[in-house]
C-alpha cells in the first residue's frame, strides 16, 4: 500500500491508474478504524481494481470542539489495517492540505429538508462540513464507486443527493451496519466509553428492535416515549432525539403504517459520548 499526503501525488498516481483502464473503489474515512471501516474496504477491493481508502479528521464538520480534539487518531494503526483489508493507496492529508485558507469562505451545498431534521438540527453545520470534504475527496480521487455505511443513514442520503444535483460521476455504494456481539453498531467514538457505559450502550439498539418487533401493536408514539423512558432510566443516558423517518426523504412519520418505508433513527448521550444508530423497519 502507498502512502500519499498530497493532492498532487494521490491525483497523479491515480491518473496513471485510470489512464490504464483500471475502476477505483473510495472508502472516506476519519481513521479510528474499526471492522465497519475495514469491511467497506474488502467491498471496494473486490469490486473494483484499485481500492484506495481516505483517512482525515474533518474540522469542519465538527460542530464541537472537545468532541474533534478527542476524536481517537493513530495513523499507523490505520494504516497497518488498511494494508491488511486491501487498500492499495491511502491519502491522509494535513488539515492545511484541505483547506489552505483555513477554512474560510468555502462554498456551502444546502439541502434542504433532508439536511434539516435529526443530525441536521442537532448539529448545526455538520452536513455542510461532510458535504464539502466528501465533494472535495470524490474530486482528489475519482472514484468509479464509493463505499458508505449505513450506520450514518442521513449522511448517505446527503451524499446521494450531492451526487445527483451535481452529476457527480461517482455510484453511492451503501453497505450494512457492523455491529459488536451485543447490538452495539461500532463506532470510533465506542473508544471513549467507560466500561460501565460500554455495557449500557447497547441499550439503544435493543430499544429499536422492542419498537420495530411492537410496531403493530402499539401506537408509535407510545412506543417511542416507551423506548426513551427505558434509556433515560439509567443516569447518564439520555436521548436527542428518537423518531421516525422516511427512508428517502428522512422526514418524520407519525402513523402506525410506517413499516413499508420507515426507518428509525436515534442519537442519545452516553457520559461524554454521543452515540447515533438506525434500524430499518421495511428490511
Ligand atoms: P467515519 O470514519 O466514522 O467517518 O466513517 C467512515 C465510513 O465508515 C462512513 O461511511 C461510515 O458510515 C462507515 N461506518 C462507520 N461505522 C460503521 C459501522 N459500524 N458499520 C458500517 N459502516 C460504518
Amino acid at each position: 500500500m502507498i502512502l500519499f499526503s498530497t493532492i498532487k501525488e494521490t491525483r497523479s498516481w491515480l491518473d496513471q491508474v485510470r489512464s490504464d483502464g483500471k475502476t477505483i473503489g473510495f472508502v472516506p474515512t476519519m481513521g479510528a478504524l474499526h471492522e465497519g471501516h475495514l469491511n467497506l474496504v474488502r467491498r471496494a477491493k473486490q469490486e473494483n481494481d484499485i481500492c484506495v481508502g481516505s483517512v482525515f479528521v474533518n474540522p469542519t464538520q465538527f460542530n464541537n470542539k472537545e468532541d474533534l480534539e478527542k476524536y481517537p487518531r493513530n495513523l499507523a494503526r490505520d494504516a497497518g489495517m488498511l494494508e491488511e483489508n486491501g487498500c492499495d493507496l491511502l491519502f491522509a492529508p494535513e488539515v492545511e492540505e484541505m483547506y489552505p485558507d483555513g477554512g474560510k469562505n468555502l462554498l456551502q451545498l444546502d439541502f434542504g429538508p433532508l439536511g434539516e431534521v435529526m443530525e441536521g438540527k442537532f448539529r448545526p453545520g455538520h452536513f455542510k462540513g461532510v458535504a464539502t470534504v466528501v465533494h472535495k475527496l470524490f474530486s482528489i480521487t475519482r472514484p468509479s464507486q464509493a463505499y458508505f455505511g449505513k450506520k450514518d443513514y442521513q449522511q448517505l442520503a446527503i451524499i446521494r443527493e450531492m451526487v445527483r444535483q451535481m452529476n457527480l460521476p461517482v455510484k453511492i455504494v451503501p453497505c450494512e451496519t457492523i455491529r459488536e456481539a451485543d447490538g452495539l453498531a461500532m463506532s470510533s467514538r465506542n473508544q471513549r466509553l467507560n466500561p460501565h457505559e460500554r455495557t449500557l450502550a447497547p441499550l439503544i439498539f435493543q430499544v429499536l428492535n422492542s419498537i420495530r418487533e411492537n410496531q403493530h401493536k402499539k401506537p408509535l408514539t407510545e412506543l417511542i416515549s416507551n423506548g426513551v423512558a427505558t434509556i433515560e432510566a439509567h443516569p447518564g443516558f439520555s436521548v436527542e432525539y428518537l423518531e421516525a423517518g422516511h427512508r428517502d426523504t428522512l422526514q418524520p412519520i407519525d402513523s402506525l403504517n410506517f413499516s413499508n418505508d420507515g426507518v428509525l433513527f436515534i442519537a442519545a448521550h452516553l457520559g461524554k459520548v454521543r452515540l447515533i444508530d438506525n434500524l430499518e423497519l421495511f428490511s
